[in-house]
């Protein structure tokens, strides 16, 4: 139908006749003469009607914005004074010969344009038209790109694409499953995969040695800005390699993507383990572009007159750290007040602080209403240990281990974003050396990737004391967000029975949910390992997206829904008999609920 897309028509065509289709972004008269914006995919042109052309001209009086039309009309030059720079068609208009209506369209929901914020409940409603926005355009076209180029390097480096079920059952990644009914085996459920991690490690066993899938992953969870109910992973598993060799070719795969994408050199990345993350920036992802660090200071906390930094500093499980803050001396108290408020919702029960004002005037040049709990000298060392200038504000935490990580770990991150501390760039890193598992809160342990992560020792080392064994996971970590995650995997039955024993899998349990991946284990399993990147996150960062919803054609909003197909919905009662599926009184009567 046409000749050229709208937003390629550049001034190599002046005086070319050209054939467009598009939608009307714009429509102006401008005395005598009717001006339309024409867009598509590619961006907007200028298309110019003047009377001359009676009938074309006649038709592009009545169309309105969001018609569909196809135009052919002749390229030229724009006049000097109406080049418009902040187009990339700016030096060039058509002028329309003939028009042919191909779609009229009701006045949008909306408007199109930048320029409008527009609530996301009525995005999402109306998605397909929120979609033809210019900045929804370029985010799913940079998202195709990047698959296209992820698929490229991945098939250069010997990967196979292999498709794994989408109706299957549970695979444990710490989420709540998505269940399926089965109605040839009634009473019986799929769960859709939380990932494909069983299945890929099956193909290593079968032999395919290297795989990747640009897989639907599915987890039922409480959703944030960046999490979905279902989301995209690239998901890669080799055989025969170690760690290093896994992460250096998945590092080479996010190197190249940034280097063609964006034209970004990443770099080597750094490498911190995660013992290391969480003391000094009180996470597991830390953001390496902020320039503030937690420092410990139980050793001069430890015989302080205040038991709230004492009685943590003198134990094994708790910590007091320091969070230096350059320039936060001219913090208001309603602002120190609302970060109090903040890490509260972490679980820690102050936020003490001190203000360097004129630190030349000792312990006078401070302000705090801490510093009567402590001797002078102890200040003294505090602010050499930090080295405090004016001006500084300094934070602390004092309590468990993991509340004072988390607590400063956050404010860390809010403080920065705040005082606009935050570095521009890109940081990238791995973390290495996690541990296998994690307290469960309820007196037994949880693994901190999933069961199926080889731990840096044998069987025996694990058993004796699985609370301080290391796992050989790694985490790529990219401006404070993780893009990816992976292992090494257990590829042998002993090891595999202790890591269920430990977590109170007990053998019924075991066989009834793995048992197929215990027996695969007894036939040959090479060693093998992988990871799976997050492509929605990354896609995120790579258009400096705020939200995956961004980046995704058609998410579900913040309670699981899909506002324009109505999704989830209620279905017919004889499909329900036909699953052997009876619903409670209280979902019949409250299908808002669902
Ligand atoms: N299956 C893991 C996940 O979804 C990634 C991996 O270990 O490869 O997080």
């Amino acid at each position: 139908m046409r000749t050229h897309y709208c937003g390629s028509v550049t001034e190599s065509l002046i005086d070319d006749t050209v054939t467009l289709c598009g939608w009307v972004d714009r429509r102006r008269d401008h005395g005598g003469v009717i001006f339309l914006d024409m867009r598509d995919r590619e961006g907007i042109v200028q298309v110019v009607f003047d009377p001359d052309t009676e009938e074309a001209f006649a038709l592009a009086d009545k169309v309105r914005s969001e018609y569909v039309l196809k135009i052919t009309g002749r390229v030229r030059a724009r006049d000097g004074a109406t080049v418009n720079p902040a187009m990339a068609t700016g030096k060039i208009e058509v002028l329309g010969k003939a028009l042919e209506l191909l779609s009229s369209a009701a006045t949008p929901p909306f408007p199109l344009d930048a320029h409008h914020s527009v609530g996301e409940d009525v995005r999402l409603k109306y998605r397909y038209m929120d979609l033809r926005r210019p900045d929804m355009q370029k985010n799913l076209m940079m998202r195709a790109r990047i698959t296209s180029s992820v698929r490229r390097y991945l098939d250069e480096h010997g990967f196979l694409d292999i498709e794994t079920p989408i109706l299957t059952r549970a695979t444990p990644e710490g989420a709540r499953d998505y269940l399926v009914p089965s109605r040839t085996h009634a009473g019986s459920f799929f769960a859709l995969p939380q990932s494909p991690q069983l299945f890929k490690q099956l193909l290593m066993v079968s032999g395919f040695d290297r795989y990747y899938q640009i897989a639907r992953c599915f987890r039922d969870e409480d959703l944030r800005a960046d999490r979905q109910p279902e989301f995209t992973q690239i998901d890669i598993e080799t055989s025969f390699l170690e760690e290093l060799d896994i992460m250096s070719l998945t590092e080479g795969m996010v190197r190249t993507l940034f280097k063609e994408q964006l034209d970004v050199e990443l770099g080597e990345f750094s490498q911190m383990s995660w013992h290391e993350a969480m003391e000094r920036y009180g996470s597991d992802k830390p953001d390496l572009r902020i320039p503030l660090e937690l420092v410990s200071i139980d050793d001069l906390m430890a015989s302080v007159d205040f038991k709230v930094f004492s009685g943590p500093a003198q134990d094994e499980a708790g910590r007091v750290a320091a969070l230096k803050v350059s320039g936060g001396a001219s913090l208001s108290r309603k602002e120190i007040d609302d970060y109090t408020k903040y890490v509260s919702i972490y679980g820690a029960k102050g936020l003490a602080w001190i203000k360097v004002n004129q630190l030349s005037a000792g312990v006078e040049g401070l302000q705090s209403p801490i510093l009567k709990f402590m001797p002078d000298a102890v200040v003294e060392q505090l602010m050499t240990r930090l080295g405090a200038v004016d001006g500084d504000i300094i934070f602390f935490g004092a309590d468990k281990r993991s509340v004072v990580n988390e607590a400063l770990g956050a404010l860390r991150l809010r403080v920065a974003e705040d005082l606009g501390l935050v570095q521009a760039g890109w940081a990238p890193l791995w973390v290495v050396d996690f541990p296998m598992f994690e307290d469960d809160g309820k007196g037994g342990l949880t693994p901190l990737h999933h069961p199926f992560t080889a731990p840096n020792c044998d069987v025996d080392a694990l058993r004796a004391d699985p609370a301080a064994a290391l796992s050989r996971a790694y985490d790529m970590v990219l401006n404070g967000t993780e893009v990816g995650g992976g292992s090494i995997r257990i590829h042998q039955q002993d090891m595999q029975q202790a890591v269920f024993d430990i977590l109170g899998i007990d053998a019924e349990e075991s066989i009834e949910k793995f048992g197929f991946l215990l027996d695969a284990l007894k036939y040959g399993a090479p060693p093998h390992g992988g990871l799976a990147f997050g492509l929605d996150r990354l896609v995120m960062l790579m258009v400096g997206g705020q939200s995956i919803r961004d980046v995704i054609a058609f998410p579900k909003t913040q309670s699981a829904a899909c506002v324009m197909t109505d999704a989830p919905g209620q279905v017919a009662e004889q499909q329900l008999r036909d699953l052997s599926i009876r619903l409670r009184q209280s979902a019949v009567s409250a299908p808002e609920s669902q």
